[in-house]
């Protein structure tokens, strides 16, 4: 175990880019970065042993400033959409960033992905915590809010990261990780051999704009349904108006526990190298991302990325929670934690 400090570049700002480098004792690991608290990768074994990083990524840190696709940041305040970009906290209403059509995706042009964070390493060098102090109005969001963000290594080869945050008016509070996973390595090709089960009976139904229509759907009997573990190829290109309308997976799923628990989420394998996922979460929703936009580019290694090269599991509240009575609320009162944990858990199919 221990941690190592890089550095990994500047902003335009002139603010330094670190990058924190943890190992465990059987070898696994990870890179994180003070750059929107992003997690860079995940070096895991295969069934022979071989290593290999199984996160989309960039080498250079202008591409993370860049990061079109929120590779590995850490999105916040506000994960995914709200419609419109409008939000109602307390009577008033505030208007955020419109950054997709008329809405505002993954907290507009100046989320956590865009911030330099503050760092620290644990004593015992299996965590690096991430904090920032976001003010009032920032994004638009009534209330400062001071936040953190921390993964840990452990030596059950488990990522794991706790998210904290407290403010001073009521606010919102939904951070996700936009990690894109692909286990066979992260220039291997598309992730349609991947099995995925979910443990989510049913999803949340998205109009054209991937807004939510307030319809929660039982996934029984469509190509939704990953409540046995099934290849992500297998239904994508079905003839079905969920699927058409996103081109492929790409919506929040009810978790089957809505009380905090820790649950598990979902388990991803991938038969040719051997390699599982699990995810673990006391989130009450995942939004499963096939990277059906993911736009043909240069990533880590001078690899090649494209459509559906990795597969996300955002771990967080409903889309557009704000504007559905019945979706469990993120608006975090004054003075209360906000308290999240999320765990990738990684090993070798029996
Ligand atoms: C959204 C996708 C979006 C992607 C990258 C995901 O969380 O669900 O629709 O394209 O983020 O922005």
């Amino acid at each position: 175990m221990g941690v190592k400090k890089s550095r990994f570049g500047r902003t335009a700002e002139g603010k330094e880019v670190l990058i924190y480098t943890l190992v465990n004792s059987k070898g696994m690991g990870i890179e994180v970065s003070n750059y929107g608290a992003t997690l860079i990768s995940v070096t895991t074994p295969d069934k022979n042993g071989r290593f290999d990083d199984v996160v989309l990524g960039y080498d250079d840190v202008t591409d993370y400033i860049e990061n079109e696709g929120y590779f590995g940041a850490t999105i916040g305040r506000n994960g995914n959409r709200i419609g419109k970009g409008v939000v109602m906290i307390n009577g008033t209403s505030y208007q955020l960033d419109q950054n997709e059509k008329e809405n505002n995706l993954h907290s507009g042009f100046s989320g956590f992905d865009k911030v330099v964070w503050n760092s620290e390493v644990s004593e015992d060098g299996k965590t690096v915590s991430f904090t920032h102090h976001s003010p009032n109005m920032d994004q638009g969001i009534p209330g400062s809010f001071d936040v953190m963000v921390s993964y840990t290594l452990t030596q059950e080869d488990e990522v794991k990261i706790h998210y904290q945050g407290r403010a001073d008016q009521d606010t919102i509070a939904n951070l996700t990780n936009h990690s894109y996973f692909n286990l066979a390595g992260h220039g291997s090709g598309d992730v349609l051999n991947h099995s995925v089960w979910l443990n989510a009976d049913a999803f949340t139904v998205v109009d054209s704009e991937s807004i939510p229509t307030g319809e929660l759907r039982s996934v029984k009997g469509t190509p939704m349904d990953f409540t046995s573990p099934k290849k992500i190829g297998e239904e994508i290109g079905a003839d079905y108006e969920q699927l058409l309308l996103t081109g492929g997976y790409d919506h929040n799923y009810v978790l089957n526990s809505q009380d905090g628990e820790m649950i598990k989420c979902a388990e991803v394998t991938e038969e040719g190298s051997g390699r599982v996922m699990e995810v673990y979460t006391d989130c009450v929703g995942v939004q499963f991302y096939t990277g059906n936009f993911v736009g043909r580019r240069f990533g880590k290694d001078g690899v090649i990325y494209d459509k559906r090269s990795g597969f996300c599991l955002e771990t967080q509240f409903y889309p557009d929670h704000i504007h559905h009575e019945h979706f469990p609320t993120a608006v975090l009162k004054v003075g209360e934690l906000y308290d999240t944990t999320t765990i990738y858990k990684f090993g070798i199919q029996k």
